[in-house]
Order: C-alpha cells, then sequence, then structure tokens
C-alpha cells in the first residue's frame, strides 16, 4: 500500500479508536483472519483515575471484521452523550490530575449555551480567566466576542472551552501530556452538545482535538471532521493582537462557518 494511503489508513483508525476509548469502550476484538494477535486491551491508567467514560444513548462499536476487516475504517458518527455538564464538572472536581493543577487559581470550564449548534475551542485559560474562572475574557477573549458578533451571533448563544482548564505557568502552551489528560472532558461536552460546528484556535489547540501534526497555516481555513463534526481550523486571537493583518484571514475561515451554519439551519439556536 502506498505510504501516504496507510498514514491516512493509521490516522483514521487512531481517531477511531480514540473515540470508542471516550465512549467507555476498554478493548476491541480483532478476528483472527485479519490480525492473529490477541485482542488488545487498553492498559491500565496510572494515578488518579482517569475520566469516567461517558454515558451515551447507544453505544455501536463496529464488530471487529467490520472495523479492520477490509483496511477501511467507516466514518464515525458521535454518539449523544446523556450526562450533563454538572457531572462532568463535578468529576474533574479540584483536579490534581496534571502538573498543571499546581499553580493554577481556579479550573476554568466550558461555559454557555448547551445546545449550541457552534463551539469554540481553545488551548488552556490565560490569566484572567484564571482569575475569573472563565474562559476567554481577557483581551483575547474580548477580540474572539467581536468575532462571534461579526458572524451574527451573541457570546450567549454559543459554547466556548479549552482543551486544557488549568492555566500553565507563564502562559506556555500545555505539555502533550497535559492535554491528553484534560481533553477528555472536553469530548465528553462535545458528546453532550454535539454542536454542528467547532472553530478550532491556534496551532495548539488544533493539533490537540484533531490529532494531527499538520500546522495551522496549512490546515485552517478547510473543514476538517471530528467525528461526523466540522472543524473549522483559524488563527488564535491571541495571535491577532499579534499581528492584526492576519484578522483577514480569519474573517475569511468565519465566513466559511457562517455559511455553513445558515445553509443547515434546522436548529433554531
Ligand atoms: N487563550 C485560550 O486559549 N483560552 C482562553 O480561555 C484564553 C486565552
Amino acid at each position: 500500500m502506498p505510504s501516504k494511503e496507510l498514514l491516512d489508513l493509521v490516522t483514521q483508525t487512531k481517531k477511531q479508536l480514540e473515540h470508542l476509548r471516550v465512549l467507555g469502550v476498554e478493548g476491541i476484538q480483532i478476528s483472527a483472519d485479519v490480525a492473529p494477535a490477541p485482542a488488545v486491551k487498553q492498559a491500565p491508567a496510572a494515578a488518579p483515575p482517569p475520566p469516567k467514560p461517558a454515558p451515551v444513548e447507544k453505544i455501536s462499536p463496529k464488530p471487529a471484521g467490520a472495523l479492520f476487516g477490509d483496511l477501511a475504517p467507516a466514518p464515525v458518527k458521535l454518539e449523544r452523550s446523556i450526562e450533563t455538564f454538572e457531572q462532568i464538572h463535578a468529576e474533574i472536581g479540584d483536579c490534581t490530575r496534571c502538573p498543571l493543577h499546581q499553580e493554577r487559581t481556579h479550573v476554568v470550564h466550558t461555559e454557555g449555551n448547551r445546545k449550541a449548534r457552534l463551539m469554540f475551542v481553545g488551548e488552556a485559560p490565560g490569566a484572567d480567566e484564571d482569575a475569573q474562572a472563565r474562559p476567554f475574557v481577557g483581551r483575547a477573549g474580548q477580540l474572539l466576542t467581536k468575532i462571534i458578533e461579526a458572524i451574527g451571533l451573541k457570546r450567549e448563544e454559543i459554547l466556548i472551552g479549552n482543551v486544557n482548564r488549568c492555566r500553565p505557568p507563564g502562559n506556555r502552551a500545555p505539555m502533550p501530556d497535559e492535554a491528553a489528560t484534560c481533553k477528555p472532558f472536553l469530548l465528553r461536552e462535545i458528546a453532550v452538545v454535539q454542536p454542528e460546528v467547532i472553530v478550532v484556535l491556534g496551532n495548539t489547540a488544533m493539533k490537540n482535538l484533531l490529532d494531527t501534526r499538520e500546522g495551522i497555516t496549512r490546515l485552517r481555513g478547510t473543514f476538517q471532521d471530528y467525528n461526523g463534526i466540522k472543524v473549522m481550523p483559524t488563527f488564535h486571537p491571541a495571535y491577532l493582537l499579534r499581528d492584526p493583518s492576519k484578522k483577514r484571514e480569519t474573517w475569511e475561515d468565519l465566513k466559511k462557518v457562517r455559511d455553513y451554519l445558515d445553509s443547515h439551519r434546522s436548529n433554531p439556536c
């Protein structure tokens, strides 16, 4: 198989397995005629305990043969979770699962309309967010609010969150293991709300949400997929504050989001 095709297949398969893991599937059986190795069990989690799997209306993992039989994983459609944000946030609690807890003041949860069609996902809280326990309330957040209004929406109508909920010291980017520890909670919220579009802000958030090594400059402005949800990568508002010339491209990206939502208007929110 050509290496590009193989790489795509591995990437798709990784995404599918990650999705099943978030939904609580602990192992899959691989049929003997495809892979003679024993069924893979998820490695035991280190303490403290990992996030609980999200309860879903129905979990319908593909049978092993269908998952790997033709070496072409079927696209995953995210199952709607029946848990609540309150349950997820209670489980996060006074989190000490990663080193970022050491210097944070507040855990900053996702906020906004839990029936939103549109969600924005950033990297991690900054100083203002850490102080106020709300995402995107500092200078970058004020610019984000203007961006949201520019596409005809109000901040209260949409959902805003971050891959990481604790402020990294000195606003450094979260480390991959810090992002991997926190991300399952975001994915559970996404499974509850099932927004139609997620705008992912900046390189770090995009790489973490989409599990990609591609950079923001290459992927921005093109719809990506997260388990059937459209994902639009664009520049982070903090970057726009440093380089206002990038606002034009960001506006192009957001117009695509607005046009998509306008042309798929089934949900009044
Ligand atoms: N930057 C982010 O990525 N998230 C916030 O909440 C604030 C700034």
